[in-house]
C-alpha cells in the first residue's frame, strides 16, 4: 500500500485501477495451467495508450519490470509475474471502435476478447480468421503477442496474417501508431509483424486493426478413426487435396478420448478403439457440404471395410458434440492435475516416429508419467501434455524437446517460448539467430523493463523463484 510506485500509478490510472490487495491480485498472478505463479508488485489497469505510456515511463524511472497481460490464457507462463514485477493488464482497453463490413476489418482495443469481437463482428456476418478454445478470455492483443494459431490456420493463417495495423507503446513510453493506412505498405520494416510473437518483450500492444473473414453459413464436421498415424496422415492429405474449403484438420489419440469421455460423460462415436482420430471441418457459402463429405468418404480406402471408420455430423448439435471430443482435451487434462504442456511441430513425414518415441522420452525421466497428445494435424502441430511428471518437469521437457530438435521440428509451434521453454531456445535457434533477436530486444527495450526472463533466460532479473501450486 505504501509503495511509492503504486502511488504514482494511482495518479495516472485512478486508485481503483491499481490493485495492491493480495486477494484481488491473485487472479492475475497464476496462469491458466496453475503451473506458473509469482507475486506481483501491483496490478495496473490503464484505460488508453496514453495511460499505458505514462505507466511505462513511471516504471522505467523506477527500473521496475513490467509483465503485460491480456486474458491470462497463455500456456507458457509469459503473462504472469515471476516475483516483484508490475502486471500491466490490458483488459480495460477493450473497445470496438469500428467494424468495416465492406473491407472486412475491425479496429479495436488490444484487451478485447476473441469472443466479444466475434459477437460484434457476427452481426455483420464476419469473424476473426483465428479461432481457439480459450475464445471467452483470450484477448486480441495477447493473440497477436503470442502469434496464436488455433484450429483454422490451414485456411486463414496464424494471428500475424490477420494484422492490418497496430498501435503499441515502447518501454520508454513512446507510442508507435500504424493503425491506419493501406493494407499494402512496404515503407520500411514491418513492425507489426515484429510484434507478432514477441510475447510482451518488445512493446505493449494497445490497439489493433484486424482482418475479418466471412462467417460461412454451411459447415460439415466429420470424425474418422484411423488404424495408424500413417493412415491418419494419408487421410488428412487426401482431404486437403479434395476440399478447397477445408477449415480444420485436427487429431487426438485414444488416451485423450478416454480422458475427455471420463471428464464430460460423452459417448464414444465408434464401436472400436482406433490408433488415431481425425476431425475435419469444411465451411462454405453453398449448402452442399454434407453431400461433398459423403463423396469424399467414398474415396477413402478401407472405409466401411473395417480398416477405418468415419462418421459425420448431421446438424449443429452433432457438430458441437464431435468438436467437444477435441476441444475439451485441455480442460479434461487440467482436471487430472497440473500438466507439463509442450506445443511442438514435427515435419509431417516424421510424425509417426515422434509418436513412437515420445512416450519413451517421457518415461525414461518420469516412469509413472503419461503423455496425452492432440493437436492440429494439418500443421503437424502436436500439443504434448504430460501428467504425473511431478518433480521431473524440466528433465521431461528437455527429453521431449531434444527429440523434437533431433527430428528437425519446432519446440514451440504456437504457444511461444515464455518462461516454460526459455532454457531450450538454443535447441532449434542458432547462436547467430539468437544474437539477432537479442539485438532487437536491446534496441526496443534497452533497460530490459518488458517481460524480463521471457524468451531469453538471462534477461531475467533476480526474482523470487516461482512457487509451484496445484
Ligand atoms: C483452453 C485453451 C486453448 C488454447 N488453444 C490455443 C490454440 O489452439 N492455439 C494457440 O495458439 N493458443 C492457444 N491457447 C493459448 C492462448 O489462448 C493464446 O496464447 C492466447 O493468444 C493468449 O491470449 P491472452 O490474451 O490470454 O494473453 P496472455 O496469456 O495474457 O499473455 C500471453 C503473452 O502475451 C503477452 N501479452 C498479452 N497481451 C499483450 C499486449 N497487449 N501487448 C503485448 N504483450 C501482450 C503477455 O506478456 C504474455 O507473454 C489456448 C489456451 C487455452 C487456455
Amino acid at each position: 500500500v505504501n509503495d511509492p510506485l503504486a502511488a504514482v500509478l494511482r495518479e495516472i490510472v485512478g486508485t481503483q485501477n491499481v490493485l495492491v490487495d493480495p486477494g484481488i491480485r491473485a487472479a492475475f498472478e497464476t496462469d491458466w495451467t496453475r503451473r506458473f505463479h509469482g507475486v506481483s508488485r501491483c496490478v495496473v489497469r490503464p484505460g488508453s495508450a496514453d495511460e499505458v505510456a505514462m505507466v511505462l515511463r513511471a516504471c522505467a524511472a523506477e527500473h521496475a519490470a513490467v509483465v503485460p497481460q491480456g486474458g491470462n490464457t497463455g500456456l507458457v507462463g509469459g503473462g504472469v509475474p515471476r516475483g516483484g514485477e508490475v502486471v500491466l493488464s490490458l483488459l480495460r482497453i477493450d473497445g470496438i471502435e469500428h467494424i468495416d463490413p465492406h473491407l472486412g476489418e475491425v479496429t479495436c482495443g488490444a484487451g478485447l476478447t476473441l469472443g466479444a469481437l466475434n459477437e460484434a463482428a457476427g452481426a455483420h456476418g464476419l469473424r476473426l480468421g483465428v479461432d481457439l478454445a480459450a475464445r471467452g478470455s483470450a484477448t486480441v492483443g495477447g493473440m497477436v503477442a503470442t502469434n496464436a494459431g488455433g484450429i483454422n490456420v490451414l485456411r486463414y493463417g496464424m494471428m500475424r496474417s490477420q494484422v492490418l495495423g497496430f498501435e503499441a507503446v515502447l518501454a520508454n513510453g513512446s507510442v508507435i501508431d500504424r493503425l491506419e493506412g493501406p493494407a499494402k505498405d512496404n515503407s520500411g520494416y514491418d513492425l507489426g509483424q515484429l510484434l507478432a510473437g514477441s510475447e510482451g518483450t518488445l512493446a505493449v500492444i494497445t490497439r489493433l486493426r484486424l482482418r475479418l473473414v466471412p462467417v460461412l453459413p454451411h459447415s460439415a464436421v466429420a470424425l474418422f478413426g484411423a488404424p495408424t498415424p500413417e493412415a491418419a496422415i494419408d487421410l488428412a492429405q487426401r482431404a486437403r487435396a479434395h476440399f478447397d474449403d477445408l477449415e480444420a484438420a485436427e487429431f487426438f489419440l485414444p488416451e485423450g478420448l478416454d480422458l475427455v469421455r471420463h471428464h464430460t460423460g460423452a459417448s464414444n462415436p465408434f464401436r472400436r478403439r482406433w490408433a488415431m482420430y481425425v476431425l475435419f471441418e469444411i465451411a462454405s457459402r453453398k449448402p452442399d457440404v454434407l453431400e461433398r463429405f459423403a463423396e469424399f468418404m467414398d474415396t477413402v480406402p478401407g472405409l466401411g471395410e473395417g480398416q477405418m471408420d468415419g462418421t459425420f455430423a448431421q446438424d449443429a448439435m452433432d457438430r458441437k458434440r464431435l468438436w467437444a471430443l477435441r476441444e475439451r482435451h485441455t480442460e479434461a487434462i487440467n482436471s487430472e492435475g497440473v500438466p507439463v504442456k509442450l506445443d511442438v511441430a514435427i515435419p509431417l513425414a516424421r510424425l509417426p516416429r515422434f509418436l513412437d518415441e515420445v512416450r519413451g522420452a517421457v518415461t525414461s525421466f518420469a516412469p509413472s508419467a503419461r503423455a496425452i497428445i492432440f493437436g492440429h494435424l494439418a500443421d503437424a502441430n502436436l500439443h504434448v501434455n504430460i501428467l504425473g511428471a511431478d518433480g521431473h518437469e524440466e528433465a521431461v521437457t528437455g527429453s521431449v524437446l531434444r527429440l523434437v530438435a533431433a527430428l528437425k521440428g519446432s519446440i514451440s509451434a504456437e504457444h511461444g517460448i515464455g518462461i516454460a521453454k526459455s532454457h531450450w531456445l538454443g535447441l532449434t535457434r542458432s547462436p547467430q539467430d539468437i544474437a539477432v533477436m537479442r539485438a532487437i530486444k536491446r534496441a526496443l527495450d534497452p533497460e530490459g523493463i518488458l517481460n524480463p526472463g521471457v524468451i531469453f533466460t538471462d534477461t531475467a532479473r533476480p526474482v523470487t523463484p516461482p512457487a509451484r501450486r496445484r
